[in-house]
């Protein structure tokens, strides 16, 4: 008998498995793939980020070089060394994961998880199946990416994400449905290598969950690159022959245009990841978005089997996953844990860079929450120049009346990492001022953090 059966290795299920055996909670989890670490390692955030770092690399050499004084010739792409390097990255992760789990003895499983009833659940693998009993179960199958009905993957030539990050070669041109933050990753790396690249997006803006004004940034900073976007335009069927897809597009103006590509990538979202999964066995019932419900305590409907996640409503992000895998197995061992939500930040690793954390202006206008704003620009701090990365600036957004940090959105160079202090800010309550009275190292990207929250207060030294 288990305390904890874990199903799904991803970063909340793996996660939450060592957390739970390092709580002494006897630990199993289930894995239907014979690689650990889930969607966030073999199919998302790493494989994505690691081609974002290669292709970046190759674009910069390109355009950055002669900038910087450095000049060369018999610049070559090597594509299929270069996808190598990305699988190499996950392996090593992938015996990461196994070697924690080994140290920590938790017991592993490959096979799909099927629930049988609130403490049993069967681990299906080919034709054999055995029964494994716990106190408790916890669902981190994740999710899946969406596809339109007329535009099925083949994960060849019409991709998901998951076929985008495996091309053999790279395409002509590209179209990317859906420019939002897996598109414009995606569609940054092909445009780096070489690929013309067009989006199709729906809405009037690309990564719609981001503060207005860092999107249009974004969007501009992209099309610089040569991204070409069209927005409110909606896909509305394809031609399918074998070397090359033609979509029929609604445009804005609702006219209707056919463009042609030899890869077409849909990033249109992701749902929950519930096949095989025996709920009806046990009673709980999806929403009508495929979402699991549960309580404040990660709780289904049947109290002792949780669930977390991309599985679950909220941000389908892997930390955020990971936050909940670690409050699940805490709430277990009989401990209290809470998740601020609010300080969990958003990355886009696109060049520059977008992360952000709380509200936007938008969110905080639409909660009536008097703001005093502070920005400011990359192209006025001293490590910036000197790097020649000066796109960009930091946003920060303060509660008019106790001055309290409530969101920071930044565009620019490694916003990823600056992003971290910002976090901590909102978790802590701190204020602009007390971010401003902080010490930071000179000269650092993160003096662009200071100084906008000195602007909050109409301050900044350097603008
Ligand atoms: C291209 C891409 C890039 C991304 N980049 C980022 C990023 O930079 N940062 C970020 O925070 N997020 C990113 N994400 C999102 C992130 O990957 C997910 O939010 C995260 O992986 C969700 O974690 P999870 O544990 O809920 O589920 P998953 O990671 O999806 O893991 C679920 C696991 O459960 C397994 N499983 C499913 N059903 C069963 C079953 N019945 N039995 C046994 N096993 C089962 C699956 O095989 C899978 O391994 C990205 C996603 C994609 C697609």
């Amino acid at each position: 008998m288990y305390d904890l059966i874990v199903i799904g290795s991803g970063p909340g299920g793996y996660v939450a498995a060592i957390r739970a055996a390092q709580l002494g909670l006897k630990t199993a989890c289930i894995e239907k793939t014979p690689s650990l670490g889930g969607t966030c390692l073999n199919v998302g955030c790493i494989p994505s980020k690691a081609l974002l770092q290669s292709s970046e690399l190759y674009w910069k050499m390109q355009v950055e070089g002669a900038l910087h004084g450095i000049e060369f010739s018999g610049l070559r792409l090597n594509f299929p060394q270069m996808m190598q390097r990305k699988e190499k990255v996950i392996a090593g992760f992938n015996e990461g994961i196994a070697g924690l789990f080994k140290k920590n003895k938790i017991d592993r499983f490959i096979g799909t998880g099927q629930l049988i009833d609130s403490s049993t659940v069967n681990v299906i693998s080919g034709p054999s199946s055995q029964q494994l009993k716990s106190r408790h179960i916890l669902l981190a199958t994740g999710s899946e990416p969406i596809q339109l009905p007329f535009l099925p993957f083949d994960e060849k030539k019409i991709v998901s994400s998951t076929g985008a990050l495996s091309l053999e070669k790279i395409p002509k041109k590209m179209i990317v449905i859906g420019a939002g933050i897996i598109g414009v990753e995606l569609g940054s790396v092909y445009k780096r290598l070489g690929s013309e690249v067009i989006f199709v997006e729906f809405l009037d803006r690309i990564c719609p969950t981001l503060d207005e004004s860092l999107s249009k940034e974004l969007q501009h900073s992209l099309q610089k690159q040569g991204l070409v976007f069209h927005l409110s335009s909606k896909v509305i069927s394809a031609d399918i022959a074998p070397n090359q897809i033609t979509l029929k597009i609604q445009m804005p103006d609702q006219s209707t245009q056919e463009m042609s590509a030899d890869v077409i990538l849909e990033s249109i979202g992701r749902k929950p990841y519930t096949k095989g999964l025996g709920l009806e066995n046990v009673g709980i019932i999806p929403d009508t978005r495929g979402f699991i419900p549960i309580n404040g305590q990660f709780r289904t409907t049947v109290p002792q089997i949780f669930a977390i996640g991309d599985l679950v409503d909220g941000p389908m992000l892997a930390h955020k996953a990971s936050e909940e895998g670690i409050a699940v197995a805490e709430i277990i061992a009989g401990q209290h844990p809470h998740i601020d939500y609010a300080a969990i930040p958003n990355v886009v690793y696109t060049f520059p860079e977008v992360a952000s954390v709380g509200l936007t202006e938008a969110d905080a206008k639409a909660n009536n929450i008097p703001v005093n704003i502070g920005t400011f620009p990359f192209k006025a701090n001293s490590r910036a120049r000197c790097t020649a990365e000066e796109e960009g600036f930091v946003k920060m957004i303060a509660d008019q009346k106790t001055d309290r940090v409530i969101g920071v959105h930044i565009i620019g160079p490694h916003a990823s990492e600056l992003i971290g202090e910002c976090c901590i800010a909102i978790q802590k309550r701190m204020t602009a001022l007390e971010i401003a009275h902080t010490p930071h190292a000179h000269p650092t990207l993160s003096e662009a953090v200071m100084e906008a929250a000195l602007a909050v207060h109409k301050r900044a030294l350097h603008k």
